[in-house]
Order: C-alpha cells, then sequence, then structure tokens
C-alpha cells in the first residue's frame, strides 16, 4: 500500500504542536516514535494531510521524583523506562511493564506518551499505569487538565484525549515501604502484544496480603482492575493465594487467530494468581 503525501511539521513546544493540531482540523496527527501510527498509514487504516513532529520539544523527556510521585515526560521512550534507575526505584511495575513491550528495536523508538494516547487494550504500559494509580497531564497548550488514568483508557483505541490536546507527562505514585510488585504475560511470541497480562502491587504486613491492586490487559476493551479479587485476596498468604481466586469475572475477552476467548479467560485466572504472587513474595523480602 503506498501512503498519500503528507506534510511534515516540527513542533518545538507542546503549545505549538496543540496550534498545528487545530490547524489540522482531524487531518492533522502527533508523530511520536512512530511505531503505531506509521504502521496504520502503511496499512491505509489512516489518512493525514500532516503529521506534527514532538520529538524535538525541549523538556518533554524529564524523569524526576518529587512529593511521592514519578513525573515522566511523554516523550522518554520504553527502552528508557526499562533502564531508568529513578523508575526502577520509585515504580518497578513501570519498568517491568516496559521491558514487555515489543522488541528491543521497538523499544528504543516507541514512547510512553505514544503508547497511552495509542490505548491499545492489550498494551502494557497503560495497564501498568492503572494499576499504579497514575495520572496524566493533558495540555492544549494554554490549559492543562489532569486526568487518572482509569478514566483516560474508554474503550479499544479510544481516550478522553480532545482532538487538539496532547499527552505531556504522567505522574506515578511512588511505591511505599512494605509494598511489592507483580507482572505476567502471555504471548505467542516474546515481543507480541499480550494474549494476557496481569500486574499487581501489593501491601505485606506479617507475610498476609492487607492492601492489594490487580488489572488486566488484553482480556477487555481497556486495562481492567479487578476490585472483587483484590477484596477475595486481602489476609491471604503467598501459599493460599491460588485457593482465594476462581474464574475471574468482569472481563469480556475475544476469540481471534492468536487465541480463542476461552484460553485468554483461562489465562487471566493464571496470570492473575502469578501476578499477586510475585508481589506478596516480594513485598515480604521489601
Ligand atoms: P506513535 O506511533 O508515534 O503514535 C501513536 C498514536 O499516539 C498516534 O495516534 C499519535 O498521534 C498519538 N500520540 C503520540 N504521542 C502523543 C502525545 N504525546 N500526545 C497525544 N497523542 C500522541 N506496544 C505494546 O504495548 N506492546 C507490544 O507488545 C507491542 N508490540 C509491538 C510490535 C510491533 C512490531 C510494533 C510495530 C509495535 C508494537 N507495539 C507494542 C507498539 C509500540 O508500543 C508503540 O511504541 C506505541 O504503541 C506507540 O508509541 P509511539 O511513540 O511509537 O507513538
Amino acid at each position: 500500500m503506498f501512503v498519500k503525501p503528507f506534510r511534515y511539521e516540527r513542533a518545538a513546544s507542546f503549545g505549538d504542536a496543540a496550534a498545528m493540531l487545530r490547524q489540522g482540523a482531524g487531518s492533522a496527527k502527533v508523530l511520536a516514535g512512530g511505531q503505531s501510527l506509521l504502521p496504520m498509514m502503511n496499512l491505509g487504516v489512516l489518512d493525514l494531510e500532516a503529521l506534527i513532529d514532538v520529538t524535538h520539544i525541549a523538556g518533554a523527556s524529564e524523569i524526576a521524583q518529587r512529593d511521592g510521585y514519578l513525573s515522566i515526560g511523554a516523550l522518554r521512550t520504553h527502552a528508557e523506562l526499562e533502564r531508568d534507575p529513578i523508575v526502577a526505584a520509585g515504580q518497578p511495575l513501570v519498568a517491568a511493564a516496559a521491558r514487555w513491550v515489543g522488541s528491543s528495536r521497538i523499544r528504543v523508538r516507541g514512547t510512553l506518551g505514544g503508547s497511552l494516547a495509542h490505548s491499545d487494550p492489550a498494551a502494557e504500559l497503560p495497564l501498568a499505569m492503572v494499576v499504579a494509580g497514575a495520572t496524566y497531564d493533558l495540555t492544549d497548550g494554554t490549559t492543562t487538565r489532569t486526568v487518572a488514568a482509569t478514566d483516560f483508557h474508554e474503550s479499544y483505541f479510544t481516550t478522553s484525549l480532545a482532538e487538539n490536546e496532547l499527552l505531556e507527562r504522567v505522574q506515578v505514585p511512588v511505591l511505599g515501604p512494605g509494598w511489592g510488585w507483580g507482572f505476567a504475560e502471555v504471548s505467542r511470541r516474546r515481543g507480541d502484544f499480550a494474549l494476557c497480562a496481569a500486574a499487581a502491587l501489593v501491601r505485606v504486613a506479617d507475610g498476609r496480603v492487607v492492601e492489594s491492586r490487580l488489572g488486566l490487559a488484553g482480556v477487555a476493551e481497556r486495562p481492567k482492575r479487578l476490585g472483587a479479587v483484590e477484596i477475595a485476596v486481602e489476609g491471604a498468604d503467598a501459599t493460599t493465594l491460588a485457593d482465594r481466586i476462581g474464574p475471574i469475572e468482569g472481563i469480556d475477552p475475544v476469540s481471534d487467530v492468536s487465541a480463542t476467548a476461552e484460553h485468554r479467560r483461562h489465562l487471566a485466572r493464571v496470570l492473575a494468581v502469578r501476578a499477586l504472587t510475585d508481589a506478596v513474595t516480594r513485598g515480604v523480602a521489601a
């Protein structure tokens, strides 16, 4: 498929990019790592008049920890999240999730903002953000609003971003003392999108779960928190966790060429147990 000619524009700031989006009136899109956008253009799914390159915006790649939060600029690549010592220390779940995204060639170009804005329901980083309780700063160039990750990811490839808005930065709560994390995934080959992925954060006292956060990707229209399982595992230790978790409710897996809905449903329970058990083990050691 041949891509139709388009204009290439380079933004110097988020305000600049928002103004260019406004001028484009729906026929322009932001270009970050290009790892989802360009394949969609090549496949003819998207027909655009302009691409607005945001990768040269100064100051959009901060990673810092302050006031109990990690502040991560939208242009940070998956590879940087995977390796950054501030992310590893502050919220290791995010670093672990980044490690599962595609191959290393994808991870050096793909960006955090691109993955979240694309909002693939099987993607790892939106899942990690929902489970970690992250918020996203969105800007239209003049005003900035903050949206919880759970509200931002609305459905299949659909977010609460307005047409002229950009995702500028993400704020992730730092993991507190006594908390452990777990991330488990099954895909057809390493680097493929998840058939199902599970992310867990657990606070442990005397070897038992006192608080937990659990989510799944790949089995619903968006990353899903599993409140019923979170409650069910309270008081369990690493050896009794699995007994508390029955078939996972509240998910809606689909059958496709990669797996049946039934297989994805099976994986949901297996991976939930695995992620929670790893989280408890790490919480005990913390
Ligand atoms: P782009 O492709 O540049 O943009 C994606 C979308 O986000 C576009 O609509 C764009 O306009 C918008 N956008 C980008 N940045 C912003 C911003 N700051 N504000 C507002 N809108 C913005 N992903 C996974 O999660 N897991 C995988 O296993 C995985 N495997 C992959 C395998 C292959 C072979 C390929 C090609 C991709 C894979 N990906 C996977 C996708 C990869 O993670 C992409 O990097 C990511 O989805 C998009 O990031 P990007 O920076 O490349 O964004």
